[in-house]
C-alpha cells in the first residue's frame, strides 16, 4: 500500500499527468510481452501504419479500441502481447522522394536505383516513424521493445522464404497478362487499387465493311485484330469464322469474325471489335480464340509505333483524331453521348491503361478456399456479422493476385534471369552467377506488392520462418482491430497466407470498425478542411477524454460523428470523477481498513456494491462482444449517476453529520473501495486519470495497469438492496420534481406524508432519516393518511406521496402563473394537432420532421397534464 502524501490538486491536469505516467509504465516493463511466462495468452499485431504516416482519427480510433482490449487483458491476468510496427509503404515513399527530387530538378532514373534507396533509408530514419511517438501519446500500450518495420532484416527474410515456397509450389508464376497499368505511377495496380468512376464520354459507331459496332474508345481500334459477336445472334452467324477485310484509317485492316459468350447482343449492335492488347474482357476472349496482340498505347499513355501515323499521340488527343479521321473517310455512322464507369489510379486518378506485360502472379483460387472455410467454420469470426457476406462474395470471385510493382523501394522480386540460357531462377540467397549455366545473371528490377508482407504480418512479426519461442506462444493472434476498407487489401490476404505457412488461421476474431466522420456525418478529410488534428485535440481536452470519446461513439458498424461538444462532455466527466477522488480523499482522515471490514454495511453501502457488481458484468459483456460504446455508457452511467449523484450524497450525510464512528468508518470503506474498483474498471478507457487517482487511494500493487480487472462475484449482487434503494430514490425524485414544479426553492424543508404502499412500511420507517435529508423535507409515515387539503400528489410504485404547499406557495401568484402557463401550452398543443392534421403537411414534409413534431406534441400535452395538476393543487383549499 502507498499513497503519496501531497494532497489532491484542485483541477485535474491531463498534460502532466500523461507526461509523468507514460514514460513510467514503459519504463517498469509493463508493455512487454513474455512468451516464456506461460499462462494464457492474449496477443494482437498492430495494422501496421504507413512509415510515412502522421496520426489521423482513423488510427487513433484504431489503437484505442486495440488499447481498451489489450489494457483489460493484462489487468485481467492474460500474458498479453501488443505488436506494434510500421508499413514500408512503396508508393507513398515514392511519392514524397520524387517530390524532394522534383525540387532539386532530377528524376530517380537520373540518380539511381542505389543513391534512390539510399535516400529512402535515411528519409525513414530521419523522418520516418513519426507516428510511433504519436502513438505513446494516445497511451498505446505496445511492446515497443518488438517494433518491427516490414522491411528490417527479419521481416525481408520472412518475405523472401514465403515468396520461394509459393513458387516452389507452383503458387506464384510469371505470365503475360493484361494489367491496370497506371501511366503516371509508372506502375501496374492491382484490381483493388484501381476506383471506378463515373465520366462523360462519346459512344461511336464505327463501320467494319459489312458490320456496325459502337465504342467509347476508338483510339484502340488500331489495336483490333477481331470481332466478336454472341454465338446464338442470327443476325451475324454468316460472319463467324471469317476474316473480313476492312477499309480504315489506315488503308484495309483484316479482322477474324468469332463467337464468344462474352458478348451480350442487346448492348449496341450487338457486335464489339475485340482489342486483346487494351482490354481485359477481350483479352481473355482473344485467348479463348487465338487472336493476335497488338500493342499500340504504350506505358507512358502515348500511341507507340504499331499505331502508325498516329504514333506518339497522347491516348486521348489520338482518339480526337482518330474519330475527326473516321468521319472524313464517311466510315462514322453516328456519334452518341454516353456515360460510363472507367477505372482510375486510387493515388493519382489517372484513367487506367489496360496493358498486357509479363508479371508476378500469386495463384489465389487454391489459397482462398481454405480461406472461406475457416470463417465458415467459425475458426474466424468476422465482427460485425454482415461483413461475412462481403468476405465470401470476394473471396469466391477472387482472381489472380498481381504482385510486381515496377517501383524501387520495396522488397525487390528474388528472382534472376540468365541472359545465356534465358532461365530464371528464384532463390532464396542472392545469385551473382547462373546456377544453369554459370553465364551473368540480372535480378528482376520490380519489388513486390506492399501487401505481400504486411499479409505475412501476424506471422513474420513473430519470427518466422524460425520456430520461435513467440510463435509458439502468441500465434494464432487474438483478435484483429481494424477498418472494413482494407478488409480484402490485407485481411483476406493474412488469412490466405497465415493458413497456408502456420497451418492455423492468423487471429481468432476480426473486428471492423465505423469511419470517424464530423459531426455532419463528413468523412474526415483534407480537402474538406474539417479535419482536426487529433493531437491538437489531445492537448487541449486531454488524452482520456479524447480516447473516450472515440470508444463511447465506436457503436458496431456504424458511423462515429465526432464534435466539440461530445470531447467537451467527455472531459466534463473526467473532472466530475477528479472532483469525486477529492470528496473521498478529503474524508479517509482515520480510515482503518481491516477495522471496516468487519463492520455490517447499510442499505446505501449495498445498493452501491451491487450497481457497481451489476455494471462490472455488463462492461465485461460490452468488451467481449466488441460492443465498446456499451462499455463506455455503463461505466459513465455508474460514475455519473449513481455513484456523484446519489452515493456522494448519502456518504456525506453520515460523513458530515458524524454519526457513530462505526457508520464514518463503513462509509468511509464503500467510498474508497468503490472508487478503487471503479477506476480499475474504467483504466482501460482512460488510463491517466485512473492512475493518477488510483496511486492516491488505498489500493494493492504498484500501478493500476498491472491490477486485476474487477470481477462480479455473484453473492455482490443484492437486488433487496436494489430494490429498496430505488423505492427510496424514486421517493426523493418524486419531492424534487414537485419542488422544481412549484417552483419552491431548494433552501425550502417541506412537510410531506407518505402513505407506504403494502410492504413497504418498514422499509420508509428506516430510511425517513435519509429521505429527509436528500429531499430537505420532514417526513411522516402514515399507512391510514389521505392526502392533506392544498398538497401536491406523486405516486410511486404503490405509495402516495403528499406534500403540503400551504406557507410555502404564494397561491394567488402561482395560480395566476399556472393559468397563464396553461393557457400558452393548450395553444401551442392544439397549434401541433392542427398541423398533424393537415394531410398535405404529413404526407409531403420528410417522415423526420413529421415524427419531430409528433414527438413536441406529446411532450406539450404531458407537460400540460402536469401543470393542470399543479393548479389542482393550489386550487383544492
Ligand atoms: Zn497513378
Ligand atoms: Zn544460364
Amino acid at each position: 500500500m502507498s499513497q503519496p502524501d501531497a494532497p489532491i490538486p484542485d483541477r485535474y491536469e491531463p498534460a502532466d499527468a500523461e507526461k509523468r505516467w507514460y514514460p513510467l509504465w514503459e519504463e517498469r516493463g509493463y508493455f512487454r510481452g513474455d512468451p516464456a511466462a506461460g499462462g494464457k495468452t492474449f496477443s494482437v499485431v498492430i495494422p501496421p501504419p504507413n512509415v510515412t504516416a502522421a496520426l489521423h482519427w482513423g488510427h487513433a480510433l484504431n489503437n484505442t479500441l486495440q488499447d481498451v482490449l489489450v489494457r483489460m487483458k493484462r489487468m485481467d491476468g492474460f500474458n498479453t502481447l501488443w505488436l506494434p510496427g510500421t508499413d514500408h509503404a512503396s508508393i507513398a515513399v515514392h511519392v514524397i522522394l520524387d517530390r524532394q527530387l522534383a525540387a532539386e530538378g532530377k528524376t530517380r532514373q537520373d540518380i539511381g536505383r542505389e543513391e534512390f534507396l539510399e535516400r529512402a533509408w535515411r528519409w525513414k530514419e530521419e523522418t520516418g516513424g513519426t507516428i510511433i511517438r504519436q502513438l505513446k501519446r494516445l497511451g498505446a500500450s505496445c511492446d515497443w521493445s518488438r517494433e518491427r518495420f516490414t522491411m528490417d532484416s527479419g521481416l525481408s527474410r520472412a518475405v523472401r522464404e514465403a515468396f520461394v515456397r509459393l513458387w516452389e509450389e507452383g503458387l506464384i508464376y510469371r505470365d503475360d497478362y493484361i494489367v491496370n497499368w497506371c501511366p503516371r505511377c509508372q506502375t501496374v495496380l492491382s484490381d483493388l487499387e484501381v476506383e471506378r468512376e463515373e465520366r462523360d464520354a462519346e459512344f461511336v459507331y464505327i463501320k467494319y465493311g459489312p458490320l456496325t459496332l459502337g465504342t467509347v474508345r476508338p483510339e484502340t481500334k488500331l489495336g483490333d485484330t477481331g470481332l466478336a459477336v454472341h454465338p446464338k445472334d442470327r443476325r451475324y452467324a454468316q460472319y463467324v469464322g471469317k476474316t473480313l477485310e476492312v477499309p480504315s484509317v489506315d488503308g484495309t485492316v483484316s479482322v477474324r469474325v468469332v463467337a464468344d459468350e462474352a458478348v451480350d447482343p442487346k448492348f449496341g449492335t450487338g457486335v464489339i471489335k475485340v482489342t486483346p492488347g487494351h482490354d481485359p474482357v477481350d483479352f481473355e476472349i482473344g485467348k479463348r480464340h487465338g487472336l493476335p496482340i497488338r500493342t499500340v498505347i504504350g506505358f507512358d499513355g502515348r500511341m507507340t509505333a504499331a499505331a502508325g501515323r498516329y504514333a506518339g499521340l497522347d491516348r486521348f488527343e489520338c482518339r480526337k483524331r482518330i474519330v475527326e479521321d473516321l468521319k472524313a473517310l464517311g466510315l462514322i455512322e453516328r456519334i452518341e453521348p454516353y456515360r460510363h464507369t472507367v477505372g482510375v489510379c486510387y493515388r493519382c486518378k489517372t484513367v487506367v491503361e489496360p496493358l498486357v506485360s509479363k508479371q508476378w502472379w500469386v495463384r489465389t483460387k487454391p489459397l482462398a478456399g481454405p480461406g472461406i472455410k475457416v470463417v465458415r467454420e467459425g475458426r474466424i469470426k468476422i465482427v460485425p456479422r454482415n461483413w461475412t457476406k462481403t468476405y465470401y462474395y470476394w473471396m469466391e470471385n477472387i482472381r489472380p493476385w498481381c504482385i510486381s510493382r515496377q517501383l524501387w523501394w520495396g522488397h525487390r522480386i528474388p528472382a534472376w534471369y540468365c541472359d545465356r540460357c534465358e532461365a530464371v531462377h528464384v532463390s532464396r540467397t542472392d545469385l551473382a552467377t547462373c546456377p544453369s549455366c554459370g553465364g551473368p545473371v540480372r535480378q528482376d528490377p520490380d519489388v513486390l506488392d506492399t501487401w505481400f508482407s504486411s499479409g505475412l504480418w501476424p506471422f513474420s512479426t513473430l519470427g518466422w520462418p524460425d520456430a520461435t519461442p513467440e510463435l509458439r506462444a502468441y500465434y494464432p493472434t487474438s483478435v484483429l482491430v481494424t477498418g472494413f476498407d482494407i478488409l480484402f487489401f490485407w485481411v483476406a490476404r493474412m488469412v490466405m497466407l497465415g493458413i497456408h505457412f502456420m497451418r492455423a488461421v492468423p487471429f481468432h476474431d476480426v473486428y471492423i470498425h465505423a469511419l470517424v466522420r464530423d459531426a455532419e456525418g463528413q468523412k474526415m478529410s483534407k480537402s474538406k478542411g474539417n479535419v482536426a488534428d487529433p493531437l491538437e485535440v489531445m492537448e487541449k481536452y486531454g488524452t482520456d477524454a479524447f480516447r473516450f470519446t472515440l470508444v463511447a461513439l465506436a457503436g458496431l458498424g456504424r458511423d462515429i460523428r465526432i464534435s466539440d461538444e461530445r470531447i467537451e462532455g467527455y472531459r466534463n466527466f473526467a473532472n466530475k470523477l477528479w472532483n469525486a477522488a477529492r470528496l473521498v480523499l478529503s474524508n479517509l482522515d482515520g480510515y482503518d481498513a481491516s477495522k471496516a471490514r468487519k463492520l455490517e454495511p447499510a442499505l446505501a453501502d449495498r445498493w452501491i456494491q451491487s450497481r457497481l457488481a451489476a455494471t462490472i458484468g455488463a462492461v465485461r459483456t460490452a468488451l467481449r462482444r466488441y460492443r465498446f460504446n456499451d462499455g463506455a455508457s455503463a461505466v459513465y452511467r455508474f460514475v455519473w449517476h449513481e455513484y456523484c449523484d446519489w452515493y456522494l450524497e448519502i456518504a456525506k450525510l453520515s460523513l458530515y453529520r458524524a454519526a457513530e464512528p462505526a457508520e464514518r468508518l463503513q462509509t468511509q470503506r464503500t467510498l474508497a473501495e468503490t472508487l478503487e474498483a471503479t477506476l480499475r474498471l474504467l483504466h482501460p478507457f482512460m488510463p491517466f486519470i485512473t492512475e493518477e487517482i488510483w496511486q492516491r487511494l488505498p489500493h494493492k500493487g504498484e500501478s493500476i495497469m498491472v491490477a486485476p480487472y474487477p470481477k462480479a462475484g455473484r453473492k455482490q449482487h443484492d437486488p433487496t438492496a436494489e430494490r429498496e434503494m430505488s423505492a427510496v430514490m424514486d421517493v426523493v425524485t418524486a419531492v424534487r420534481n414537485i419542488r422544481g414544479e412549484m417552483r419552491i426553492g431548494p433552501g425550502t424543508t417541506l412537510t410531506v406524508t407518505l402513505r407506504p404502499a403494502r410492504g413497504t412500511e418498514a422499509l420508509f420507517a428506516a430510511t425517513a432519516p435519509l429521505i429527509d435529508t436528500l429531499a430537505r423535507v420532514r417526513l411522516r409515515i402514515d399507512p391510514r393518511a389521505s392526502r392533506p387539503r392544498a398538497s401536491a400528489l406523486a405516486v410511486v410504485a404503490g405509495s402516495e406521496v403528499y406534500v403540503e404547499l400551504a406557507g410555502v406557495v404564494d397561491f394567488a401568484a402561482e395560480r395566476a402563473r399556472l393559468q397563464k402557463e396553461i393557457t400558452r401550452v393548450t395553444e401551442s398543443v392544439e397549434f401541433l394537432k392542427a398541423k398533424l392534421a393537415r394531410p398535405e403537411f404529413v404526407e409531403r414534409a420528410p417522415a423526420q420532421i413529421v415524427e419531430r413534431e409528433r414527438e413536441r406534441l406529446a411532450a406539450e400535452e404531458a407537460r400540460l397534464a402536469k401543470l393542470t395538476a399543479s393548479l389542482g393543487w393550489v386550487d383544492d383549499r
